[in-house]
């Protein structure tokens, strides 16, 4: 297990915090086929052990079957905290996310980190490291961390993920880091809500908040 089941975990947890609490209606189409869930577009599972054959753990889904699937696994696989090691690789991303100039987009932040050492060593260790830099950048997104002034869900209200609007229709970027820029900064109500109790992070964040401002 790496640490990028953290990171799919956080974003069950994010996504969740505003989900509405629904039951399941069995809507059937034209052709008896079923349709998907109105509320959260997940579609019915009714055996989870389907789920565990073809779900790769470390993917951000939006399937509520599958957010299922992750608490679970992590719960039965990851140990109490993530490694230091995973603490300074997020120190990085934020410090480099502060930084950004007014008209970054997600994408070249995405880019510009990847010249990080620790992108380097994911490579090297075969990780699928785009993909994984990816969804930590959307987690912090969905975490409302990184968000624009018009689009504050799912941190602050709910969103149906599966059918959030996209800033071009080719794009493949969640909401709603998609529509993030650097002039959005960062929403520090966020980040403490997540990330409050672990001072080393904290600390480390502060100060260079601290050091800017003088
Ligand atoms: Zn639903």
């Amino acid at each position: 297990m790496s640490s990028a089941c953290w990171n799919s975990c956080l974003y069950v947890y994010a996504t969740m915090k505003t989900f509405p609490l629904h039951s399941f209606k069995l809507l059937v189409d034209e052709n008896h086929n079923l349709k998907p869930c109105p509320i959260c577009s997940s579609f019915y599972e009714e055996n989870m052990g389907n789920i565990e054959e073809y779900f790769p753990i470390e993917t951000n889904t939006n399937d509520i079957f599958e957010r299922l699937f992750v608490l679970r696994e992590t719960n039965r696989t990851m140990g109490n905290s993530p490694a230091d090691s995973d603490i300074l690789i997020f120190i990085e991303i934020m410090k480099h996310l502060q930084q950004a100039e007014g008209n970054m987009k997600i994408r070249d932040i995405h880019k510009s980190l990847k010249k990080s050492s620790f992108f380097k060593q994911w490579k090297k260790n075969n990780i699928e490291a785009d993909y994984k830099l990816q969804a930590i950048l959307e987690t912090l997104g969905v975490c409302g961390i990184l968000h624009t002034e018009k689009h504050t869900e799912p941190f602050y209200k709910y969103i149906n993920l599966a059918v959030a609007p996209r800033s071009s229709h080719n794009s493949d970027w969640q909401y709603p880091v998609d529509f993030w820029k650097g002039k959005n900064g960062i929403d520090w109500i966020a980040f403490h809500h997540w990330f409050g109790e672990y001072e080393e992070i904290k600390n480390e964040i502060v100060l260079i908040t601290r050091k800017e401002n003088d």
